[in-house]
């Protein structure tokens, strides 16, 4: 009898996590072709020639799970039924790639499978709350708590590792998806293994909706799922890397820039520097490979989003650290071919300045915090991004982070809250650290007793003192819809609730305002710092209607908080900046929005003359995009010097 070899899974990882893979090391310039069953039969050196002509040096590409681009001997796992016999195609493709020293990382998808898995072995699929099964052209949904995902994937993938010398492994579509491709609501999984360990978790019947305890269920079981499949490369594959859509396990944290025709509007032209941001600040020792989806929908794969838009979320991508990336379905010989002619100077470009590109990590002394995925906790978008949005248009550096590991690690001048104020926040504060809170909901931290709270207020807060707020001379009443905490404190001396009033018709428009002294902001010292909390949704106001009002209000409560910028600049609020660091300079990337408007992304305006002040004295500046030395000149700790212009990019090096 043959016995496996014994193997110390947990030694290895370990090991393994003290040297940094290529994906940290190396700049990557990714292309993800979302290969069809049909496309098995693929000219193996014309697609490699495609990607080393454009200077990609990653290929994601389709390996297994749905169909397999590769003989395979494994039970429950088929190769495409476009595979020529005899072919090994995915074999042929890591071949012709790792000659021209491309990296290729396999693409799996476990989330369907075929109907003769589902007769064997019922007990793996996914259960609608009527029991039955969900099935999409013919595919049967895999559950994350069965079998196929927990027991036979394993299989699969060591097949899978022990025959190829893969770069990494890509799993798509990871876990139980509450709606189909179409867009259809499939529930909740009320498969055997769900009830048993919902059951057991929180001692009662799985939810008809996803609420906190449900979300949690789901985060547990696809990072139990998430670690095993981990152990698995990294035993096999020491030098492989994992790429997954979770932070929890992997090397890399992939996301995705799409767009889908009926999302709600606005657009959100920031995606990819929130989603590259967000994963590079939150695991700081991860990878952010933010996908950049060409097409417009599912309904429409074949058909391209503006190329301005590609190009956008490429610059982002880069000027957050993370990898550049371009993804197409099927092969590179596409019918629309906009996005392609886009994608590939940049890759060219950012191929000759890859030194600029490798090893970036964020300097920003601003942290913006997410929710963390763990937490359950629903997530209050419009807050957030509104104000990231206000950050990025004061020109403000900032990092995201969904976590609280940076407490300790990193230093922060100061700290945002848009939603959620954990209790973590005291003990910096107290350090001499400050922070600003956006929320209606009341912080964990003690901050003074709360009173009342209403959800949907349509009043006003009064601006009592001016020389408070500077950038409000103008201006003497602030809109406020929806939710308002009314805080111990008195705001006459600050900004104060004005409660709704008549507005009609006319002649009775606000004749009966009062004034109160309940506070719009209270400013609480806590140890050697100071927070300040408005106790409504400042960021979702902003989000929502972009009132300069609220823009100024931010400006002002940062300044008081934070007068010692890291960057002053006239730049246009349509310059976006980010402040990076590598080993041994500053990088500053400014990356030009102008071009987006409504639901359109044009060609950027060309903007001239920024004059930027940077903290710290640099000798030497200059331009990379647009090759130039800068002057520089030192003033009162900062370094300052002007950009001639800006077209859609620019990189400023500081040494
Ligand atoms: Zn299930």
């Amino acid at each position: 009898m043959i016995r496996a070899k014994i193997v110390l899974p947990f030694l290895l990882v370990t090991c393994m996590s003290a040297q940094q893979g290529w994906w940290m090391t190396e700049a990557s310039r990714w292309v993800q072709t979302n290969l069809r069953q049909t496309d098995a039969s693929l000219d193996s050196k014309h697609l490699v020639g495609q990607l080393a002509d454009m200077r990609a040096n990653v290929l994601l590409f389709g390996m297994g799970g749905i169909a397999a681009y590769y003989p395979t001997r494994v039970p429950f796992h088929y190769p495409s039924p476009d595979l020529p016999p005899g072919r090994d195609m995915f074999g042929d493709v890591l071949h012709e790639s790792h000659q021209r020293s491309i990296r290729v990382v396999g693409r799996f998808d476990f989330s369907k499978t075929r109907r003769e898995v589902y007769d064997a072995h019922p007990e793996w699929f996914f259960r609608k709350a009527n029991g039955d099964p969900v099935i999409y052209n013919g595919l049967y949904s895999t559950c994350i708590n069965g079998g196929y995902y927990r027991d036979q994937a394993l299989k699969i993938l060591t097949e899978a590792l022990e025959n190829y010398d893969v770069d990494g492994l890509f799993f798509n579509m990871f876990g139980n998806q509450s709606r189909d491709y179409s867009g259809h609501e499939v529930g909740l999984c009320h498969c055997d293994n769900c009830r048993r360990r919902y059951a057991a978790m929180f001692h009662k019947p799985i939810p008809d909706q996803p609420d906190d305890d449900y979300r949690r269920f789901m985060f547990v079981s696809s990072r139990e799922v998430a670690a095993s499949i981990g152990d698995v490369i990294h035993l096999k594959r020491p030098k492989a890397g994992y790429f997954n859509y979770i932070q929890e396990s992997t090397d890399g944290i992939m996301s995705e820039s799409n767009t889908a025709i009926d999302r709600p509007l606005p657009m959100w032209p920031y995606s990819a520097s929130d989603n590259v941001n967000r994963a590079r600040n939150s695991e700081p020792g991860k990878m952010a490979v933010n996908l950049n989806m060409q097409f417009v929908d599912y309904s429409w794969r074949f058909a391209t989003v503006p190329g301005p838009e590609i190009a956008l979320r490429m610059w982002q991508n880069l000027a957050n650290g993370g990898a550049l990336t371009f993804e197409v379905n099927g092969t590179l010989d596409l019918q629309d071919r906009q996005a392609l002619e886009t994608a590939r100077p940049i890759f060219r470009w950012a191929a000759a300045n890859q030194q600029y590109y490798a090893g970036e990590q964020s300097a920003a002394r601003v942290l913006l915090l997410g929710t963390p995925s763990a937490s359950g906790r629903a997530f209050a978008q419009n807050s957030y991004r509104g104000l990231f949005r206000l950050l990025s248009q004061e020109h403000i550096p900032f990092a995201v982070s969904d976590n609280m590991n940076w407490l300790g690690k990193r230093e922060f001048d100061l700290v945002i809250a848009s939603d959620w104020a954990p209790a973590e926040l005291k003990q910096y504060a107290e350090k001499g650290g400050h922070v600003l809170i956006a929320s209606a909901r009341e912080p964990e931290l003690q901050l003074g007793h709360v009173i009342s709270q209403s959800k949907d207020v349509k009043g006003y807060f009064r601006v009592r003192n001016h020389a408070m707020f500077p950038s409000l001379k103008d201006t003497d009443l602030l809109l406020l819809d929806g939710p308002y905490t009314e805080v111990e404190g008195d705001g006459s001396q600050s900004l104060s609730l004005v409660p709704p009033s008549m507005i009609g018709p006319p002649e009775f428009i606000h004749i009966d305002m009062q004034n109160t002294n309940k506070p719009g902001i209270v400013y609480k010292e806590l140890g050697r710092g100071q927070v300040a909390w408005l106790p409504w949704d400042l960021g979702g106001l902003y989000y929502r209607v972009s009132l300069p009002a609220h823009a100024a209000l931010f400006h002002d409560v940062v300044e008081r908080l934070y007068p010692r910028r890291q960057i002053i600049t006239n730049a246009h609020p349509l310059v976006e900046m980010s402040w990076m660091q590598q080993a041994n300079r500053r990088l500053l990337h400014l990356i030009n929005l102008s071009g987006h408007s409504q639901t359109g992304y044009f060609a950027p305006l060309k903007m001239n003359a920024m004059r930027i002040e940077v903290e710290g004295r640099f000798k030497s500046a200059r331009t990379v995009r647009e090759p130039r030395q800068l002057a520089v000149q030192s003033h009162d700790g900062y370094t300052v010097l002007t950009v001639p212009e800006l077209s859609d990019y620019e990189l400023v090096v500081l040494e």
